[in-house]
């Protein structure tokens, strides 16, 4: 292939709306052009790199049995309805929705649980039939909050989802490990430092899931993780070993005293001396939606501690949680913000409380009228006894729940998730196959998602220097490149398509950068572009030498046309 074939325009500038390497590089090396927010041409390389990493995920999906299909992204509402999950996700906002001619409501993909399902639920009556293994590579279309980062974060971009379906739990297992294996094979063979975590099963719904993360400090996903016990979670869903609370003492008589404007736990800190933030209980008031109903919740925390908003959903099994705003905290207490508190909450408030407070006697918690609060609180004594949940954050340096060794933190790229769901939605959408008795039982299913666009570009966020992108060769859009510095000279052109024939008759796949363009921009752009092994024919043509360069490091030497072949074979490892 010849480069001046190809469409490459690389920009001078970093585009404004870049914040993260990857985004400013392939935005700048011409690989990604956006159109709206969140969505983005492919220029050919890219075009190219993703074609490549989706063939590595064909082949090691299809070494475990997997079969490839391909679903339609254009959906009609009623199987969304068949599965419960219409209105969780119009209302989290993160489907697209459109009426055809008729008005009937249909959606554009976000995730393909329900095709699937109603797809395999058609073609298979029978046990013998499972267990079956199926996927695709496809856009999904998803209206997120933000999106950004590039392809990070699209709001079309392209996944392969996979969905499994057993006979039984043992069987999910098994599908289960051996996406996994194949899963660490994939991202293993692009060169990637990835980590696998347990993860929370959001919106997806079911037990069971973890997502193999790159490391990368752009990353917006938060984990947690034990080096001794290998251990490692989203912070989502991560728990913790805490020191335990400092003791309360005997249960004393309740005290309520004016606090006025003292609102925050800080301000509570130096209202009275002695109490510290441990021995605090904040009452946090969220607005919770369900399917058919809204309610203002009270959440009770240690005051040194943080609700973690994932899990809390998941406690209420809620379709979404937020902070109360000021005139609900009102209507829902009476008191200001900043006052709320266990004691004389209405009745008609529910009443949550985080673990760590259970058993802990005399709390300072907020009085529930403007301007007081109250000392001594007894928890079932002076309120109703909340219900107990784990609600918590866990936060770097408390004990790994394993080992009790303080947990690390670091950031990670979420490449690939995977889940067992069990019969969560086979359940609600009737999709049975008869069993060995003849009596028709629910599939039990896994699925599980890549994220074919995001994955190269969280490849990049990990591999790239202050001269451009550094592609690991797996995912190259070129392994190598024979760039003749000025083609217009004959033996510069000769040598560098004989070296061109002959790289590619070893297999390599190779590219011809036969642009016209000074050579101090020839060099510039083929580093920015990042090929891995990088060929330039210049001046020393005559004498039959060339430039080497292997780009990880900027290692440049000197050899001779007829060392070629040995030196990119070695550098691509082969
Ligand atoms: P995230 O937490 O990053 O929003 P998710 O949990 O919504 O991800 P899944 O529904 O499990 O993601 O999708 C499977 C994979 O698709 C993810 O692991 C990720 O790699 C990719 N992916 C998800 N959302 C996007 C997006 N908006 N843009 C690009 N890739 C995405
Ligand atoms: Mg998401």
């Amino acid at each position: 292939m010849r480069l001046s074939q190809i469409l490459i325009s690389t920009l001078r500038d970093d585009p404004a709306d870049a914040e993260i390497p990857s985004h400013k590089l392939l935005a700048r090396a011409g690989l990604i052009v956006k159109i709206a927010a969140g969505v983005y041409t492919f220029a050919p390389l890219m075009w190219r790199t993703v074609k490549k990493f989706a063939q590595i995920v064909r082949e090691e999906l299809d070494r475990e049995g997997a079969n490839e299909v391909m679903l339609p992204i254009m959906q009609p509402k009623e199987l969304w309805v068949s599965s419960g999950r219409w209105d969780r996700y119009v209302n989290d906002g993160i489907m697209f929705t459109l009426k055809d001619r008729k008005g009937s409501d249909m959606c554009l993909g976000p995730t393909h649980e329900e095709v699937m399902t109603a797809y395999v639920n058609a073609q298979v009556n029978s046990y013998k039939q499972l267990p079956v293994n199926c996927y695709q590579i496809q856009d999904k279309f998803r209206d997120e909050i933000r999106p950004r980062f590039g392809l990070m974060r699209g709001r079309e971009f392209i996944m392969m989802d996979a969905y499994s379906f057993d006979a039984d739990q043992p069987g999910l297992d098994a599908a289960y490990q051996k996406m996994r294996n194949a899963y660490c094979r994939i991202f293993e063979r692009c060169g990637l430092a990835y980590t696998v975590v347990q993860a929370d099963s959001g919106a997806i719904g079911g037990a069971g899931s973890e997502e193999f993360m790159v490391i990368a400090d752009s990353g917006e996903d938060s984990i947690l993780f034990c080096r001794e016990s290998g251990y490692a979670a989203n912070v989502e869903k991560a728990v913790s070993k805490l020191p335990p609370a400092p003791a309360g003492g005997e249960p004393k008589p309740l005290q309520t005293i004016a606090t006025p404007d003292v609102k925050t736990v800080a301000q509570l800190e130096a209202f009275f001396p002695g109490w510290t933030a441990a021995r605090m209980a904040k009452t946090v008031l969220y607005h919770v939606t369900w399917k058919a109903k809204a309610k203002v919740v009270a959440v009770m925390m240690r005051g040194d501690l943080e609700i973690n908003e994932v899990k809390l959903t998941n406690a209420l099994d809620a379709l979404a949680v937020r902070l109360a705003t000021d005139d609900e905290i009102k209507a829902a207490t009476g008191a200001d913000v900043g006052f709320a508190g266990p004691v004389n909450l209405p009745e008609d408030v529910p009443l949550l409380a985080d673990e760590s407070l259970q058993g802990v006697t005399n709390l300072l918690t907020g009085g529930n009228k403007t301007g007081y609060h109250c000392l001594d609180v007894n928890l079932g004594r002076d309120c109703r006894m909340p219900s107990w949940k784990e609600l918590r954050t866990a936060r770097a340096g408390e004990g790994c729940p394993v080992s009790g060794k303080p947990l690390e933190q670091a950031r990670g790229i979420e490449v690939g998730h995977i889940f067992k769901l069990g019969i969560k939605y086979s359940k609600a959408m009737g999709a049975t196959f008869m069993d060995q008795g003849g009596k028709p039982v629910p599939f039990v299913m896994g699925c599980y998602g890549i994220g074919v666009s995001r994955t190269p570009a969280a490849a990049v966020e990990q591999s790239f220097d202050d001269k451009g992108i550094v592609w690991p060769p797996a995912i190259a859009p070129f392994e190598c490149v024979v760039a003749m510095l000025d083609p217009k000279r004959d033996e510069q052109v000769a040598l560098a398509d004989a070296l061109y024939a002959e790289l590619k008759a070893a297999g390599v796949d190779v590219c011809l950068d036969d642009r016209a363009m000074s050579p101090g921009a020839k060099f510039k752009d083929n580093e920015l572009l990042g090929f891995p092994v990088q060929v330039f024919v210049g001046r020393k043509a005559a004498e039959g030498g060339v430039e080497f360069l292997v780009r990880k490091g900027m290692q440049k030497s000197e050899c001779a046309a007829a060392e070629v072949k040995a030196k990119v074979l070695a550098a691509l490892g082969r």
